[in-house]
């Protein structure tokens, strides 16, 4: 039988109305007037009724998907372990090993220190310069990079190639400021990560006195370097970072580090590699020429014994999580064992978890499904920039073509990581992380000075998040953030687009924010703008930036505009191409009243249930002061107060709190 196309409109607005469910109402704060306070009307039934659980920072819908994400891959690796007969090498007994023995905690506890005692004594027997940078470049394999890494990147000049790249690192606390400003949080903050350092040393053997001495001699070389930094705002611009030096250059540069030795090491055959801050490593060059070997020692076994601490006994796992678990991020508890192993398992071996993840727990159809959403939410960015009407023909024309050559990735990737070369053992943790770690640098470092791999991930499977990596031009959405509130098959469309729509117009405009904007259609960091348009784009985003830097956090704290400028034109822009995505969509899936709410403000409401979280002060002084992104409170509100589609869909007058007078409006 061959219906026609309006029965076929009709059979589909039954169906979905019959099928597909809207939001979740028994989350909305129905007391809350939308127009006035949209995060608490969309979830604040949900928060109120569901506070942060203890070990955890933030709480919502979505944060307990990701958490059970993790209850997944804990029941996947119980059923693996219940088998010991895995072939040797196969990533069943990988994973499954690295598992069991990482919840071991009685041979943990017992064991103490003692798996970082051999490294520690390497590092007491440094007695030169030499022996010194021979200890550093090991601990370079395990991951451990006291004043600066070295790992690989995409050339800014020609993407398609991998080079090295040398950061800066080296601080215990997050950032510069921590130990530079004067105001109270930082200055409490030092205090107590000194008391913090020194317990540490106690808590590996040192007596109260030489633990105190030490401390305070890391805190110095550690406020030296911190000196030397840039701070978090002036790293958000590419070009700040951008250094391409002569291996030579910078040997004459840095004459107390034998980089020729150091490359030797990871088999790394360079004539050049990008100095993100040389500024920075001339400060190295200053502390390796006149700072005692016995303070870098110091500073060495506190980045061991940091690194290390979260594998180690509970006395030592427990105190290192009461600074940055309690005191800078404000949870109440550790998070339990299980899910520690199996946050372990994914970073070490993601892989190969997550290989075994998505066979169990990601559909194919929802693979299809976000194919489409992403395709759909392409073509609104398309339509979008065609449509500018500030921006000239020349500069569009390079905008189209950026957009066309972005390469969307959904789940997983097609080829997996090989790890058939780690030795994981059902019996030592300490050595299946440290396995696992130079496995990590040894993979990455392997890459330098050959084309880009662009099948690679830079997330796992399991992980509840997305990206967007400019130099391929690449967003890339894994499998565990497709799942409810983000993204569910049997979700009206409605809820799709408000969601996890967004959250691809979100990576989708990265492309196109005050970063991505700088990358050209090959991934070069290139300028293709006319002078005029680079003007009329900056005027747009100084508009958000403005917005933001009136948010307030707390007293004397508010949101720091030109820090999450990106990820708010991420935000704003995606809801824009989000919402123009679904009305194009309608066109032959027309979308249906829902519990009384219309398909707009299921849309919106859908945003505010997936992206409104409840934060605790501590993460939130944390986030505004180095996180790109801006609270979840703000990210419902600030793009939704900017959209006239937002106001008509829930009939705002024209001075509510949600219509902002002087709307910001970027792509
Ligand atoms: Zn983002």
């Amino acid at each position: 039988m061959r219906l026609t196309t309006l029965a076929l409109l009709l059979l589909a607005t039954t169906l979905s109305a019959q099928t597909e469910h809207g939001v979740f109402m028994q989350d909305i704060d129905t007391r809350a007037d939308a127009c006035a306070n949209f995060y608490d009307y969309a979830n604040g039934a949900w928060r109120a009724a569901n506070p942060i659980p203890a070990s955890m920072q933030r709480w919502s819908r979505r944060w307990a998907a990701g958490e059970q994400s993790k209850e997944q891959l804990r029941t996947l690796l119980d059923d693996e372990s219940k088998r010991t007969d895995w072939p040797k090498g196969s990533i069943d007994q990988q994973i499954s090993d690295f598992y069991s023995s990482c919840m071991d905690k009685a041979r943990i506890d017992a064991l103490g220190t003692k798996p970082i005692r051999p490294l520690l004594n390497e590092i007491n027997a440094i007695r030169t310069s030499a022996d010194l940078q021979k200890v550093f470049a090991e601990l370079h394999d395990l991951q451990i990079y006291p004043s600066f890494g070295m790992v690989s990147t995409y050339d800014n000049h020609n993407p398609g190639f991998v080079i090295a790249r040398v950061a800066a690192t080296g601080l215990g606390l997050p950032d510069r400021d921590y130990y530079l400003k004067p105001e109270k949080r930082f200055a409490d903050a030092r205090k107590k990560y000194r008391a913090h350092v020194t317990k540490m040393f106690e808590l590996t053997g040192s007596s109260h006195a030489a633990a105190k001495k030490a401390s305070d001699a890391i805190f110095a070389m550690e406020t030296r370097l911190a000196t030397a930094q840039m701070d978090n705002v002036a790293l958000r611009d590419p070009a700040s970072t951008d250094h391409k030096y002569a291996v030579a250059t910078l040997q004459k540069f840095t004459p107390h580090f034998d980089w020729t030795r150091f490359l030797q090491h990871y088999g790394v055959a360079v004539d050049e590699l990008n100095v993100d801050q040389p500024e920075y490593m001339g400060a190295v060059e200053k502390e390796l020429r006149s700072t005692p070997l016995s303070t870098w020692k110091a500073y060495l076994r506190w980045n061991v014994i940091s690194k290390a601490s979260g594998n180690l006994s509970a006395p030592i796992a427990e105190e290192q999580y009461s600074f940055y678990g309690k005191y800078l991020g404000g949870s109440k508890e550790m998070k339990p064992r299980w899910k520690l192993c199996v946050e372990a398992d994914d970073a070490l071996l993601g892989e190969a978890l997550g290989q075994r993840y998505v066979e169990r727990y990601f559909p194919p159809e929802a693979k299809a499904r976000m194919q489409e959403l992403v395709k759909n939410l392409l073509s609104a960015m398309g339509d979008t920039i065609r449509a500018l009407d500030w921006m000239t023909p020349a500069t569009k024309a390079r905008a189209l073509e950026k957009l066309s050559t972005f390469n969307p990735k959904v789940g997983y990737p097609d080829k997996w990581t090989d790890y058939s070369s780690v030795a994981i053992s059902p019996s030592s943790h300490w050595e299946n992380v440290v396995a696992g770690l130079k496995f990590g640098t040894a993979d990455d470092l392997a890459r330098v000075g050959k084309p880009a791999d662009r099948g690679r991930w830079g997330m796992t499977p399991p992980t509840s998040n997305a990206y967007y990596n400019p130099a391929l031009n690449e967003i890339v959405f894994p499998a565990g953030i497709l799942t409810p509130p983000a993204f569910d098959v049997h979700a009206a469309d409605a809820i799709n687009y408000g969601a996890i729509g967004v959250v691809i117009g979100h990576e989708i405009s990265h492309g196109f924010d005050d970063q991505g904007a700088k990358y050209d259609a090959q991934g070069r960091l290139k300028n293709w703008w006319t002078p005029e348009d680079l003007k009329q784009f900056h005027d747009r985003t100084a508009c958000v930036s403005d917005q933001f830097d009136s948010y307030f956090i707390e007293p004397g704290i508010h949101h720091n505009g030109q820090l999450v400028l990106g990820e708010s034109i991420g935000d704003l822009a995606g809801a824009k191409i989000a919402w123009l995505a679904f009305q194009k969509a309608q066109q032959t899936r027309p979308a249906a009243v829902i519990d009384g709410l219309t398909p707009a403000q299921q849309f919106f409401i859908a945003w505010g249930q997936f992206r409104g979280d409840e934060v605790r002060p501590e993460t939130q002084r944390l986030m505004v002061q180095g996180d790109p992104h801006p609270i979840g409170k703000y990210r419902v509100i600030g793009p939704l107060s900017n959209l006239p589609e937002f106001a008509q869909a829930f009939g705002c007058k024209a001075d509510s709190a949600m219509v902002r007078a002087k709307r910001c409006v970027v792509w």
